[in-house]
């Protein structure tokens, strides 16, 4: 060939790479334009739930959960063993396989794909829609509950969007100030401390122990710092001062139901993955105990209410914990002080499904969170990848402000 037909094959092969780039650009808008609500959409025919309840035990691996059953009385279990669907998920991150909790957390929140330490932000950076602020989006009431502080990574990925997870003290504002979330309880006062002057003006009734907490259980908003930072392992609280985790849950259902819309509610178990890191056993199963109590109340809520999803799972296993033997005492082997690639057990509650989607991966589970409230489209379900466009997926969905998020195919 010369030169001339060199140029003339080079011109070509551009041509045709833009053509292709254009009508792949033009189904994303097509497919965008067709993200709206559809029923019929929803290959499961599901029904949307009034309440959603996710409840993460924060590194609760399978050993873990061995290790707080096996702790048990002979012949007791776990409340989540009665659910009546069970699985592992897997919990990679963009970062590779061993996932952090902000990712993991941002996949459960709003059921996309993200690096480690970003928060409810997808992988370019921008902003993605979480089931609480969808939920807000529905009228129905909301609330997140932890052992961490509230500006910690798992609460943080359902009302804020930062990409460094130590962003905490904004954080805390875009939580308290860019959200109406009717409770928030935990601890971290050394990070929201200069914020409370103004959450009170805004309407919030603040608590900072366990009886003003349940004396204010008829506040409209409530805010519960108890702790300056991360509330205590279950086998050190006072009991007087830090409320369990259980009773944080039973007071916040019992706050969240009086809307008649419904309400979602993030429980977090978040000192487990603490426990782990410091191969700790003892507050391993402390915290394990704790968790599964808070299990109990939501359950029989669940149970007596009938139009509410309870999902219990973890974000990711920390430790590498294994039970070796539980005679004459549980005896347990660690591998590491840092998170592992295990996957993670999920259990779901609920009166009206008989089957539930496959959930392979932390993302699906953020994913069905979307639908179960009724959110049906060929973009949940089916998605498309933004990440090589750069896009907004704000500007893709074509929502001002709210946008409904976009998984990634891996
Ligand atoms: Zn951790």
């Amino acid at each position: 060939m010369n030169r001339r037909q060199v140029a003339a094959l080079v011109m070509f092969v551009f041509c045709c790479l833009g053509f292709i780039g254009s009508m792949w650009l033009i189904r994303v808008q097509v497919l965008a334009t067709n993200g709206t609500a559809n029923p019929s959409d929803d290959p499961m025919g599901m029904e949307p739930f009034r309440n959603i309840i996710l409840m993460i035990g924060d590194g609760n691996g399978v050993g873990q959960l061995n290790a707080t059953r096996m702790s048990l009385g002979q012949g007791e279990t776990l409340f989540v063993d009665t659910f009546p669907f069970q699985g592992l998920i897997e919990t990679t991150s963009l970062g590779g396989v061993i996932t952090d909790s902000a990712a993991a957390a941002t996949a459960l929140a709003c059921g996309v794909q993200t690096w480690n330490t970003f928060i409810a932000v997808s992988a370019s950076g921008a902003p993605q829609t979480t089931i609480l602020e969808y939920a807000e989006t529905l009228g129905k009431s909301t609330g997140l509950v932890t052992t961490t502080r509230l500006t910690h990574a798992t609460p943080a990925c359902f009302a804020a969007h930062v990409p460094n997870r130590n962003q905490e003290t904004e954080i805390g504002r875009q939580m308290l100030f860019e959200h109406e979330i009717e409770v928030l309880l935990g601890g971290g006062r050394s990070i929201l401390d200069s914020f409370l002057p103004s959450a009170v003006t805004d309407g919030y009734t603040l608590v900072e122990n366990r009886t003003q907490l349940i004396e204010s259980m008829d506040a409209p908003k409530l805010l519960g710092v108890f702790t300056s930072s991360h509330m205590s392992y279950e086998v050190e609280r006072n009991t007087s001062l830090e409320p369990s985790l259980a009773e944080m849950t039973n007071l916040t259902i019992q706050s969240l139901e009086r809307n008649s819309e419904g309400f979602f509610l993030m429980v977090e178990g978040g000192r487990i993955d603490h426990a782990g890191h410091a191969n700790n056993i003892t507050n391993v199963v402390g915290d394990g105990l704790a968790f599964n109590e808070a299990v109990g109340v939501a359950l029989q809520f669940a149970e007596e209410d009938g139009q509410t999803l309870l999902i219990v799972t973890a974000d990711h296993e920390t430790g590498g914990l294994q039970v070796n033997s539980t005679s004459p005492e549980l005896d347990v082997e660690w591998s590491t002080t840092g998170h592992t690639a295990d996957r993670i057990p999920f259990f779901i509650f609920c009166q009206n499904l008989s089957i539930i989607p496959d959930l392979d991966h932390h993302t699906d589970m953020g994913q069905f969170l979307f639908t179960a409230f009724g959110y049906t489209s060929s973009m949940v379900n089916k998605g498309i990848q933004n990440i090589y466009l750069g896009l907004d997926a704000r500007q893709i969905i074509g929502l001002p402000g709210k946008l409904l998020t976009i998984r990634f195919y891996r």
